[in-house]
């Protein structure tokens, strides 16, 4: 039972009330809601009772953590070990996106979606199922070129291009100022002016702490070594995939299966914006 105050073990009876540690009733209430919101746990995992699941929810606040990553830069999101973070770049794509979307379903695991622009204006629906199957949609401008060799003003361009058109798809509308505020350069390529100009619009840039080096051709066995290897060697981190690639689509089933067997924990990343404004829309 869940009680309303702690008394100290060591010589409770004898302390007087005012050593009494008291937990606010509504603090109580709190916590209750708290864990009947929490993501969906394996064993809630339609008739997986092994699922992965998500373990929880990390809100991600552009403010505090301004580029994350230390594949490129100093720091990285703040994870305990062993505790992962999955992100897919350059869809959505038909075929292979379903696939990733099928796999992570079936082990009630949420990841994000740095989609392209040109790709989610090209299949709306597809853009639509991700956001509508839980997981978060982030940017990855329109057309994938390389920004770091462009003009500022050409690159602010191509990465509000992407905004815009990746919310329009997913949405209804779009502009500028994207609903998720997290971006991921192509290819990596960024500068300093770029990252200083997303910082002061407050939108997050993701590099990663490992990848799956998917955009090399090779069989889904040896993907899914590969990754599980850098994995480990990490201890956990932001993982970058691509949607893209059968490769990817075909070992994801296994790669999540290894994931619970070898106790590590999906950390779902959602923007800190959106949980002050549902937190702010409950009271
Ligand atoms: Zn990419």
């Amino acid at each position: 039972m869940m009680q309303l105050a702690f008394v100290p073990a060591i010589g409770a009876c004898a302390r007087p009330m005012a050593n009494t540690i008291r937990i606010p009733i509504s603090a109580v209430v709190g916590a209750l809601l708290a864990l009947a919101t929490l993501p969906a746990a394996a064993a809630d995992c339609g008739g997986n009772p092994s699922a992965l699941g998500t373990a929880r929810t990390l809100a991600v606040d552009p403010a505090v953590t301004p580029a994350v990553g230390r594949k490129h830069f100093p720091v990285t999101l703040p994870l305990k070990p062993k505790e992962v973070v999955l992100t897919f770049d350059d869809g959505p794509w038909p075929g292979t996106t379903d696939a990733v979307l099928k796999a992570l379903r079936a082990e009630c695991v949420k990841a994000s979606f740095f989609m392209l622009g040109r790709n989610a204006v090209a299949h709306p629906a597809l853009a639509r199922k991700v956001l509508a199957e839980g997981h978060t949609v982030a940017h990855h401008t329109y057309s994938h070129p390389l920004l770091s060799h462009m003009s500022l003003p050409r690159a602010e361009a191509e990465i509000d291009r992407g905004f815009a058109a990746v919310d329009q798809a997913v949405y209804g509308s779009g502009s500028r100022v994207p609903r998720t505020p997290f971006f991921r350069f192509p290819g990596f390529a960024s500068n300093a002016a770029l990252v200083d100009l997303l910082a002061r619009r407050r939108i997050a840039v993701f590099g990663a702490d490992l990848w799956a080096s998917d955009w090399n051709p090779m069989s889904p066995q040896h993907q899914r070594t590969l990754v599980l290897q850098r994995l480990i060697h990490a201890g956990g981190g932001i993982v970058l995939f691509h949607d893209t690639h059968a490769q990817t689509a075909k070992m994801l089933p296994d790669f999540l299966r290894d994931l619970k067997r070898l106790d590590y924990r999906v950390v779902h990343i959602v923007p800190a914006s959106h949980v002050a404004s549902h937190e702010s829309a409950g009271r």
